[in-house]
């Protein structure tokens, strides 16, 4: 926490004035006290005493995230009206950075549960606040997308699937997008990062949504990918073990299908529960990403597309 109340009610930010030792200090959000810390690795800034009753904050804060929060701040700054650390009393939030009374930049470092982020992301939007979570190292994207990652992946029609990673120590904002994944269940996409400090902020977060021009990503394929599906059966992986059975259902059997039958071998995420950050309907971008590889003949290779792209192709048949 960067930004508490004195004694006197007058809020203390640590990056504009120098806080007294041996003052009392109140957490903005639930009023409970914390303390001014001063140490050698982490930068000034308050700790709750105790986090116990306190709906706002649900963890003191590593100095990665105050680093951060720091960056985008003054970063915000440069070119728009920016608060830090503002708090929301109508839906008890505190944004980390809130930009233009309408954008909510939260920075995400560590682990949190899935249903937490969906009610915050949820408050946030049902308040018309639109809410960016850049993720901290801990939650970057490694070779599968875990359940917590999904519920962080936005969408557009330009980029498809994509998420925010934030990079302290080499000073990047990072963009992963036409994120996929293959029968492996490791992602594949495609990735563009941003010095952090440099050019429009908010330009930067605009891009995913701005242009034309289609992305493109050549897939990696698994020429042997029965051969890793027999494996698979044979140590009874549940997710296999569950198609199998469903296939049998249906008078088939993975081990006898032949390659072309996995095509596409690299699909797009899916989510039982629904992706938070997101509030279009997918529905026919499934549905378009199916068909056009359906009727492809040439099976063996994937070359993966903006959302945009599939729909145009669909529409064309539909016109012929
Ligand atoms: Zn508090």
């Amino acid at each position: 926490m960067l930004v508490a109340k004195n004694e006197q009610g007058r809020s203390v930010h640590l990056l504009e004035q120098q806080a007294v030792d041996g003052q009392a200090f109140f957490c903005p959000g639930c009023g409970g006290p914390v303390r001014l810390r001063k140490g050698e690795v982490m930068r000034p800034h308050f700790a709750h005493i105790s986090l116990k009753n306190c709906h706002y904050f649900s963890e003191n804060e590593s100095e990665q995230h105050l680093q951060l929060k720091t960056s985008l701040y003054q970063w915000a700054l440069q070119d728009s009206q920016a608060e830090l650390e503002k708090r929301l009393p109508e839906i008890e939030q505190i944004a980390d950075v809130f930009i233009n009374d309408k954008l909510v930049l939260e920075i995400q470092c560590s682990s949190l549960p899935i249903r937490r982020l969906q009610e915050r992301t949820y408050s946030y939007q049902q308040a018309g606040y639109r809410v960016v979570w850049l993720l901290g190292k801990d939650l970057w994207l490694k070779k599968r997308l875990t359940n917590l990652q999904r519920q962080f992946l936005y969408f557009s029609h330009r980029l498809g699937f994509f998420l925010w990673e934030l990079d302290r120590e080499r000073e990047k904002i990072r963009l992963r997008y036409l994120i996929h994944e293959d029968l492996h269940g490791q992602v594949q996409c495609l990735t563009q990062e941003f010095p952090l400090g440099v050019g429009n902020l908010l330009t930067i977060l605009r891009f995913p949504y701005q242009g034309k021009k289609v992305a493109v990503l050549k897939g990696r394929l698994d020429r042997q990918i029965r051969e890793y599906l027999a494996r698979q059966l044979y140590h009874q992986s549940p997710k296999w073990m569950g198609i199998q059975a469903q296939l049998y259902q249906e008078g088939g059997n993975l081990l006898t299908q032949t390659l072309d039958d996995f095509y596409p071998q690299i699909r797009l995420p899916e989510s039982t529960i629904g992706f938070a950050q997101i509030e279009q309907d997918l529905s026919a971008y499934y549905a378009h990403f199916w068909e056009y590889y359906q009727q492809l003949d040439c099976k063996t290779e994937q070359y993966l597309y903006s959302p945009a792209f599939y729909q145009i192709k669909s529409r064309k048949k539909l016109g012929q």
